[in-house]
């Protein structure tokens, strides 16, 4: 459901949104990478000045919702080094493969993450991108080409390929040329977007890119993040831990804060804890899944995903949550889909992939069914 609207009313860190439990800070963490004193802070502020609770969200994001002092809350975000530019903080959405460098891909990624985030604060057009503009940047392994972002690169053995739309353009980079072809990308689509803040919205998506060929079939979506033990390629160890709807309790967030190591917030509102000996993921292991982290990656948890709904949200015509952690009790689940319950029909965070129910008042009705390929 495209919106269209004159002003960007995403929410960042210092353009707040009034939800209907009060102001909303969004925290962007290029390629979903934090780091375990941040994510304190982030811990700090939503149990200070907050709900209690930090939202990862479908771009790897974090949100804290019912905030009670908007100017502290900056501040401390801010003096945390999760806000390098005022003018550009709600246009740095990147994902990038989470395993990245640690664990497979044809490519360590993480490095163009943060080049593109520096260039993206660089061009001064760019603060006019929007705040739902997204870039993925997926090492090869193929995990988040096919979330949709507006565009991308896709590492191969032997180049990389330019993404639009979660499609592969046929056009070629050297390394050397992604970020600034990411960054020309989005300038164009400043230049030309009219009212569309999607490259999706535009009236015709090639001019985008003249020379692309945009027949191509999108990259296949996937809706699960990697969960449980993962031996990184360096002996080291990685933990992947599902957070069940995406609400991670602040008091939860400190204890993952207090392994003091490196964090990635995922696409699938999961964490990853990585660089571990394998003393201390095991520690670290026994520890949070008694605190309702999500190790085994057959939890139906993994199967089930909701947007805020009530009682945060005022377009909402239920509590989503409540509803999509009961229907994991129902005795005709069907374990082999994705299901995200939505209260309207903007249907916020929804996955590429799988079933999208809409709240009506009464129940609930099939909005969407999109299967994995
Ligand atoms: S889908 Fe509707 S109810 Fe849910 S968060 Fe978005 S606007 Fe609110």
């Amino acid at each position: 459901m495209a919106r269209e609207r004159d002003t960007d009313a995403c929410p960042g860190a210092l353009q707040v949104h009034q939800a209907a439990d009060g102001a909303l800070v969004r925290v962007r963490l290029p390629g979903g990478s934090i780091s375990a004193a941040q994510l304190a802070t982030l811990a700090g502020v939503a149990t200070e000045f907050g709900s209690g609770t930090l939202e990862l969200t479908a771009r790897g994001n974090v949100q804290v919702r019912g905030i009670t002092d908007v100017t502290a809350v900056a501040a401390a975000v801010a003096g945390a080094g999760l806000l390098p530019s005022p003018t550009h903080e709600r246009v740095r959405n990147i994902v990038g493969s989470p395993l990245s460098g640690r664990l497979g891909g044809e490519a360590d990624v993480r490095g163009w993450v943060s080049e593109l985030d520096a260039a993206i604060c660089a061009e001064s057009s760019l603060a006019e991108l929007g705040g739902r503009f997204w870039f993925a940047i997926d090492d090869g392994r193929g995990d988040v080409s096919g979330l949709g972002a507006d565009v991308g690169v896709h590492a191969l053995g032997d180049g990389v390929a330019m993404v639009v739309t979660g499609r592969d353009t046929g056009v070629r980079l050297t390394v050397d040329e992604v970020v600034p072809a990411l960054v020309a990308l989005a300038v164009r689509f400043v230049e030309i977007r009219g009212k569309a803040w999607r490259v999706s919205e535009l009236a015709d998506p090639a001019e985008l890119l003249p020379d692309a060929d945009m027949s191509a079939a999108p990259f296949p979506p996937v809706t699960k993040g990697p969960v449980g033990w993962i031996d990184q390629q360096d002996g080291r160890v990685a933990l992947g831990a599902a957070v069940p709807l995406g609400v991670l309790p602040a008091r939860v967030a400190e204890f993952l804060a207090a392994i003091e190591a490196p964090l990635v917030v995922t696409p699938w509102r999961s964490v990853l804890v990585c660089d571990l000996s394998e003393e201390v993921a095991d520690t670290a292991l026994r520890v949070l899944a008694p605190l309702g982290l999500v190790f085994d990656e057959n939890s139906p948890w993994l199967n089930v995903s909701a947007c805020t709904g009530s009682p945060g949200c005022a377009h909402s015509a239920a509590d989503v949550r409540a509803d999509a952690a009961l229907s994991l009790q129902a005795p005709d689940a069907d374990a082999a889909a994705h299901r995200h319950f939505v209260g309207c029909e903007r249907a916020c965070g929804s996955p590429p992939a799988g079933q999208v129910l809409v709240a009506t008042g009464q129940g609930y009705r099939l909005l969407r069914d999109q299967p994995l390929r």
